[in-house]
């Protein structure tokens, strides 16, 4: 058979499967017992035990991975290699009802988070060790210059407004006052994001002294990137303000998601029954969806909500009775899903 893999994807595949065999042949009942290598000694032959067949041909396959992106490697490779490792090394942190997406790095790294990588480092295998030790690396051959201000800012603009824009149509979550409502906040946010825009623009363009004319055109980008720098820190200083304020909000939603965990046991009655459903319906698909956070993340709504879909019918193959399903066994409509997107969409359900 002819192998249409780029060199990287089959030596990167080959190491994967050779370490995951490996880890496999470790955990293997009995194997333990069978390892002869602490009796050899030094220039005796190798223990032929699984386990250690298994370690030498993983560290085989990572040694003929290594000498590629090292040496063959275009920079098209890395970045190939790059984006592949970044989404097999996926870890989720989670702090209240905060959930974020990393990518595994070694637990003693200096982030305030290297402790949490503790689980995740236990259960990778070596080439997934390997990858996370050695990312940050690849990483450096392929960037060049360090992204400019403006495009750091259209960046967190862009996802912004992905964000935004469907909770202006979204139905609203809570009651009152429509100034206060999501459809506004979400409306006045969208615009104040186009001011920030136009007003970098204006400024940039504005003349300096008496002579009305247009500062250069250099000069003019040097203004628009001071101004990116300043609006992406301010930015985030308020998504981080409000993550803070809400922290002591998703304790008490954490509390109330166990109490809800408990009265499901307890047979609900009445008008709760289709409330607990709904929130029973909510905490399965949110756990499946951080499970499989690439469906979510970076893609559009329509694609987020087939996904959605799919999960759910994943789901309830092996459900009984089926969760995702009217009493009558009828599919969930769209809206029902589009519902359930907008709230799994929020700040502090993670997709930024
Ligand atoms: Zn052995």
């Amino acid at each position: 058979m002819i192998d249409h893999n780029p060199k990287w994807l089959t030596l990167y595949q080959k190491a994967s499967l050779a370490a995951e065999a490996a880890k496999k042949a470790e955990t293997s009942p009995g194997a333990a017992g069978r390892c002869m290598a602490a009796a050899q000694v030094n220039g005796g032959p190798a223990c032929v035990c699984p386990i250690c067949k298994a370690r030498r041909a993983s560290g085989r396959e990572i040694g003929q991975f290594d000498a590629f992106w090292r040496d063959q490697a275009t920079p098209h490779d890395l970045a190939d290699i790059l984006e592949r490792a970044q989404k097999d090394l996926i870890v989720t942190l989670e702090n209240g009802t905060e959930t974020r997406v990393e990518t595994l790095s070694p637990p003693a790294s200096k982030t305030p988070d290297g402790q949490d990588f503790r689980l995740a480092w236990d259960n990778a295998d070596e080439f997934q060790r390997y990858l996370a030790q050695w990312l940050p690396e690849i990483a450096a051959r392929i960037d060049g210059d360090p992204p400019e201000a403006s495009t750091d800012l259209a960046d967190t603009v862009r996802r912004a407004r992905d964000f935004l824009m469907p909770l202006t149509e979204a139905p609203e979550v809570t009651k009152g006052a429509a100034g206060m409502s999501r459809r506004a906040y979400s409306v006045a946010a969208l615009r104040l994001l186009d001011e920030v825009e136009n007003l970098s623009a204006a400024f940039a363009s504005a003349p300096a002294d008496d002579d009305g004319d247009e500062p250069p055109e250099h000069e003019q980008r040097w203004w628009r990137e001071c101004f990116a720098e300043i609006a992406v820190r301010a930015f985030n200083a308020g998504m981080l303000a409000r993550a803070a304020g809400g922290k002591e909000i998703e304790a008490d939603a954490l509390k109330k998601r166990g109490e809800v965990a408990k009265n499901q046991k307890n047979a609900p009655k009445g008008g709760d029954k289709n409330r607990l459903k709904k929130e029973e319906r909510y905490a399965v698909l949110n756990r499946l969806a951080r499970e499989s956070f690439n469906l979510f993340s970076n893609v559009g709504d329509r694609q987020a909500l087939r996904n959605a879909k799919s999960l759910a019918r994943e789901y309830d193959r092996t459900a009984d009775p089926k969760l995702f399903a009217s009493e009558a066994g009828k599919p969930l409509r769209d809206i029902w899903f589009k519902d359930w997107l907008a709230t799994f969409r929020l700040p502090g359900n993670s997709i930024y």
